[in-house]
């Protein structure tokens, strides 16, 4: 094994690691410091379930990071990889990416220790109605108190049992729907969710081009068109955030990292198609447009202009760090840059958009799916009527004007279709996303320029958190 691997930090540790080098760089009062850094709470549960004639035990963890604000929110994830370290440093990770994209939220995490491959549909919804109910009866899951989401391994199917199961033992709650995000459209959740986390990674970098200073920071220049892109997991952040670069910012997927392997070719890779592919075969493994690499990880040091790691913690660690070559990766998943390796690329001159920025797509949409389910309406559809009777004024008088003046002017091709067009709720849903992630963005790069002492976009993302928490916590009077 790699000596350097050997040292590397817990996954929390690494968390705590990068809160104390932004916090080095603030004055709070004393103490806060370390009530902010602190996990609350962390429950573990072992429940069992009687599955194929015998009962099988499974452990799973709901951790709080922070109060400041409630509900507290963040995913639940299905992997035998899930521990009480990683849950911790997850739901710490919910606070800081809550406050940066301003979701009034507090921080948590869930998670079962579980491989869900094993298991079919309905011994899952068991496996789901059990844990869920062992989390709702503790107020664990809970609209006012807690709300889970979707996270590795789950995904709107899982949310909809969960809903249902909360459902069930709170029958006079009108706000029960609230009581987790990510559910299907049609059973009380949000056009654009599932989209959402791979969509913000999309408008992360499209704002970040958008600052020419930042592109040179990067040793970049011009736009995504054209851009090589690597990204690593295929799943369900990886893949949307690859489509899009792909099929609408004119990037070039030139490196696809799978658990089986990896597909290269300096040509481009139709991500679509690999897709499904990996629907079809299980793995990347023989997709004919592409070279394989069996030594997929290899793939991380290859040459491109963004790396995009969307699959595991830690996978950018003390080993492979220094031949890690993208200027510019953009942290898809939570925490794949370990503290050490943050250390080897900020020296480089990597520039790395950190994950609690990259990837607050997902609960940014999911905020807008609890306001939703608070207000029982969809959005848009009081004013979207009303919004296109009032473009057709101004359509009908432009055509008038047109009318008048013969050749010498007319209404451009499509624009009377899609100027007269209402916005519906997914419409709604990007905007209030796009406007999210170029704001939040745009909080950190002022730390970032603004700061003799701040040289990356990490520190700047959590001195922007840690000071919104602080002001919430002196707030309440702590
Ligand atoms: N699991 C996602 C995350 O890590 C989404 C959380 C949520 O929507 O609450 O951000």
């Amino acid at each position: 094994m790699d000596a350097g691997v050997i040292t590397e930090p817990t996954f929390r540790e690494s968390v705590d690691m990068m809160f104390n080098r932004a916090v080095a760089l603030m004055e709070l009062p004393p103490g806060l410091e370390d009530k902010i850094r602190v996990c609350n709470s962390t429950y573990m549960v072992r429940f069992g379930v009687k599955l194929r004639g015998s009962i099988h035990t499974f452990t799973g963890y709901r951790s709080v990071h922070s109060e400041h604000m409630e509900p507290v929110k963040g995913g639940i994830r299905y992997s035998l990889g899930v521990n009480q370290d990683e849950v911790e440093a997850l739901a710490a990770l919910m606070t800081y990416k809550c406050a940066l994209v301003e979701t009034p939220f507090g921080g948590s995490k869930g998670g079962l220790c579980i491989d869900p491959r094993q298991y079919d549909e309905d011994e899952l919804e068991r496996i789901t109605r059990r844990f869920a109910y062992e989390l709702a009866k503790r107020h664990l899951i809970d609209p006012a108190q807690n709300v889970p989401a979707p996270d590795m391994g789950t995904g709107e199917r899982e949310m909809a049992w969960i809903a249902d199961q909360y459902a069930r033992m709170n029958t006079t709650d009108i706000n029960a729907k609230a009581c987790v995000t990510g559910k299907p459209p049609h059973a009380g959740g949000i056009q654009g969710r599932v989209e959402a986390t791979g969509r913000g990674v999309q408008y992360a970098l499209q704002e970040f081009f958008r600052h020419p200073e930042d592109i040179a920071a990067a040793g970049l220049s011009g736009t995504l068109d054209g851009k090589r892109v690597v990204v690593q997991g295929l799943g369900n952040v990886g893949y949307h955030a690859a489509k899009f670069l792909r099929e609408e910012d004119g990037s070039i997927v030139t490196g696809i990292i799978e658990r089986d392997g990896a597909l290269v070719s300096d040509d481009g890779i139709d991500v679509e198609a690999v897709h499904k592919w990996i629907a079809n075969h299980g793995g990347v493994k023989g997709f004919p447009d592409a070279t394989f690499i069996e030594d997929g990880a290899s793939v991380l040091e290859k040459d491109c202009d963004i790396l995009v790691p969307a699959a595991l913690e830690g996978v950018i660690n003390l080993g492979n760090a220094a031949r890690v070559t993208a200027p510019l990766i953009i942290e898809a998943a939570n925490g794949p840059v370990t503290a050490g390796a943050d250390e080897i690329l900020r020296n480089k001159g990597t520039v790395i958009i950190p994950d609690m920025y990259a990837n607050a797509g997902g609960v940014t949409v999911s905020y807008f799916e609890w306001v939703k389910n608070l207000s029982h309406i969809r959005f848009g559809r009081m004013q979207r009527r009303q919004e296109e009777a009032r473009h057709l004024l101004i359509v009908d008088e432009l055509q008038r004007l047109s009318d008048n003046l013969g050749d010498a002017w007319s209404m451009t091709g499509d624009f009377k279709d899609k100027y007269l067009r209402g916005a519906g709720e997914l419409e709604l849903v990007r905007s209030g996303l796009d406007d999210t992630m170029r704001s939040a963005y745009q909080a950190m790069r002022e730390v970032w320029h603004g700061r003799d002492d701040v040289s990356d976009l990490r520190t700047a993302a959590y001195i922007v958190s840690i000071s919104r928490v602080a002001d919430s916590y002196r707030a309440k009077g702590l």
